[in-house]
């Protein structure tokens, strides 16, 4: 896919999360529209995996670590072919459903990892990134942590173990959209200064807009050419990117669009 292609498929994860939520009465809109530029790019560009074979086990690995994110993963899954027949209702959240508010990788193919619990992501994919080293194999893994779950301290204890273990075949994305569940991140630390941190860290740090497809598909492949030193992307985001009354309005972190809001949603997504 180009870069327009794989932008016109961001906005078509974004519909799909948006319709998600629409139907299942429930679910974190803003969070998933904020990494659907990160997550197309990845799924239909960067990641080397087999949908026909999700357990490949020389597949590049995802970690959503921000899970609560999770509809525009299962859209990319869906889109990509993971699901045969394609899923058309998705029963978000719904008892029974294998598309629950967060990820479990025993329900749900394609998944490389259950998240939801903040701040594992990055510890998680560190040992990922270390089983490949151990094993000799070639496989990139690839986390997505929010910047508000970075509050938890054990995601500094995965980036101080990727640091002494070199793991140059770990790269995490922070989707730095200013935003935590109910607050701003400056609010509830003040200081927002992600990519001074991963460099003390000994990160390879980059920072990008996190919406723009080339700056990210550039960044990917800096950090694979890097040696020695795990690789960090922060990304300026705009939660709820996509649709005009959700763009960095945190109220909808979580929330159902009603009736009329689902209408605008399709027209600007390109659907209406
Ligand atoms: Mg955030």
């Amino acid at each position: 896919m180009n870069n327009e292609q794989i932008q016109a498929m961001a906005n078509e994860l974004r519909f799909e999360a948006v319709r998600m939520v629409y139907e299942g009465k429930d679910g974190h809109p803003g969070p998933a529209l904020s990494i659907a530029d990160i997550i197309a790019t990845l799924y239909f560009d960067v990641m080397n995996i087999r949908p026909e074979e999700p357990a490949w086990e020389d597949r590049d690995r995802l970690v959503l670590s921000k899970g609560h994110s999770c509809p525009i993963l299962y859209a990319a899954l869906n889109e990509r072919g993971y699901y045969q027949p394609k899923v058309e209702h998705f029963n978000l959240r719904q008892l029974g459903s294998k598309f629950q508010g967060h990820p479990s990788m025993r329900s749900t193919e394609g998944l490389d990892m259950t998240s939801g619990s903040l701040g594992n992501g990055i510890a998680i994919g560190a040992g990922m990134a270390f089983a490949a080293k151990v094993l000799g194999k070639d496989y990139f893994t690839y986390v997505i942590t929010g910047d508000g779950e970075l509050q938890e301290g054990v995601a500094w204890e995965g980036v101080n173990m990727a640091t002494g273990r070199e793991l140059d075949n770990l790269v995490v994305f922070v989707d730095k959209n200013g935003w935590q569940s109910y607050k701003s991140v400056e609010y509830t630390v003040k200081y927002n200064n992600i990519a001074d941190r991963f460099r003390a860290f000994g990160w390879h740090t980059q920072e990008i807009c996190g919406h723009d497809v080339e700056a990210i598909k550039a960044a990917v492949a800096e950090a694979k050419a890097t040696k020695g030193a795990p690789s960090c992307i922060v990304c300026d985001d705009i939660k709820g990117k996509g649709i005009s009354y959700m763009e960095n309005n945190n109220n909808w972190h979580k929330g159902v669009p009603t009736d009329e809001q689902y209408e605008i949603a399709k027209k600007e997504l390109g659907r209406g």
